[in-house]
């Protein structure tokens, strides 16, 4: 096909994923009943969470600037709509190994007590180059379910943020090929991340990245790259709830979405099972047509869940 063609149709969907949007906001003054410190997710949380990627997973894959990648983010603003929260879209052209691409970071605010915000994010595109049955049902498909059902049982039980949370749904965070450089990988966590470091400073307190959580082996670290005294207070907070996923310190670097903000700055944290595969550490089914939905768990997705609601009672 015609590539000034294709670059068309991708910003003509793009475009009606921000139209969308907009049509579909909806006002979020409700009342707040429980504290943060008193929201717990409801047990089998894990299912509601299964049954989001399930569906989110039937469009694959979700590569970054494809008609795939623009209905991914018009599935995710209907969804969040439903929630009870308004969609935004971000979108913009940048350019890559590959030429330019149209990107698209979709995010809702959950309305806290001050404009101080807490993001929690994670990545919604596929690795490019895989196939065309690649679904990215751990790698870009899991955490899409976790941070819809915490958003929809948030709005639910009215709970009482200090903070305002951001929840941020990531385009563009895989590279093309092997290596991130600058031009290529973090698209829509850099943008987001130069968006508060050039405008709003002062209001991003933490970020919060989850990235491939619904392995049924389940095994979540946090990368040596992130911010310290963030970590602490994860590792803490996973260790005092049985109920939260496990988590332990690595001992390398990770290239996430966390890493644009921790070099601005600010403060964040990556939760990563890097370990995704057939046997424990084998990670044969990371960026392989083996990452479907039959390896994940509702079990992993809920203790996630879980692990995410235990943090963010500890810094909001
Ligand atoms: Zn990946």
């Amino acid at each position: 096909m015609n590539t000034t063609w294709l670059f068309l149709k991708n910003m003509l969907s793009i475009s009606i994923v921000c139209i969308l949007a907009i049509v579909l906001g909806t006002s979020c003054n409700f009342k707040k009943d429980i504290p943060i410190t008193e929201f717990e997710l409801d047990n089998g949380s894990g299912k509601a969470m299964f049954k989001y990627v399930e569906r989110f997973v039937e469009i694959s894959p979700r590569d970054s600037g494809t008609i795939n990648a623009g209905k991914a983010g018009q599935w995710l603003s209907r969804e969040i709509k439903r929630c009870g929260l308004k969609p935004q879209a971000d979108s913009w052209v940048e350019q890559t190994p590959r030429g330019k691409i149209a990107f698209c970071n979709i995010f809702a605010d959950y309305p806290g007590e001050t404009e101080k915000t807490i993001i929690i994010g994670c990545h919604y595109d596929t690795k490019s180059g895989i196939g065309p049955t690649f679904q990215g049902a751990n790698d870009g498909g899991s955490t899409v379910g976790v941070m819809l059902e915490l958003m929809r049982q948030m709005v639910e039980k009215k709970v009482k943020t200090k903070h305002t949370i951001r929840f941020a749904f990531f385009d563009g965070e895989e590279c093309i090929g092997d290596s991130y450089s600058s031009q290529n990988g973090l698209h829509g966590s850099t943008r987001m991340a130069n968006y508060y470091y050039t405008q709003k400073k002062d209001i991003l307190q933490n970020v919060i990245i989850i990235d491939m959580v619904g392995d049924k082996n389940l095994v979540l670290e946090i990368p040596r790259n992130v911010t310290p005294k963030l970590a602490k207070q994860a590792m803490l907070a996973a260790m005092e709830n049985k109920k939260a996923a496990r988590v332990s310190l690595a001992s390398t670097y990770c290239i996430d979405d966390h890493w644009p903000f921790v070099e601005r700055g600010f403060s964040a944290i990556d939760f990563i099972d890097y370990t995704y595969g057939s046997t424990p550490n084998s990670k044969d089914y990371w960026h392989t047509l083996e990452d479907t939905i039959d390896k994940l768990s509702p079990d992993s997705l809920e203790k996630t869940g879980i692990l995410v609601v235990d943090v963010l009672k500890l810094i909001d």
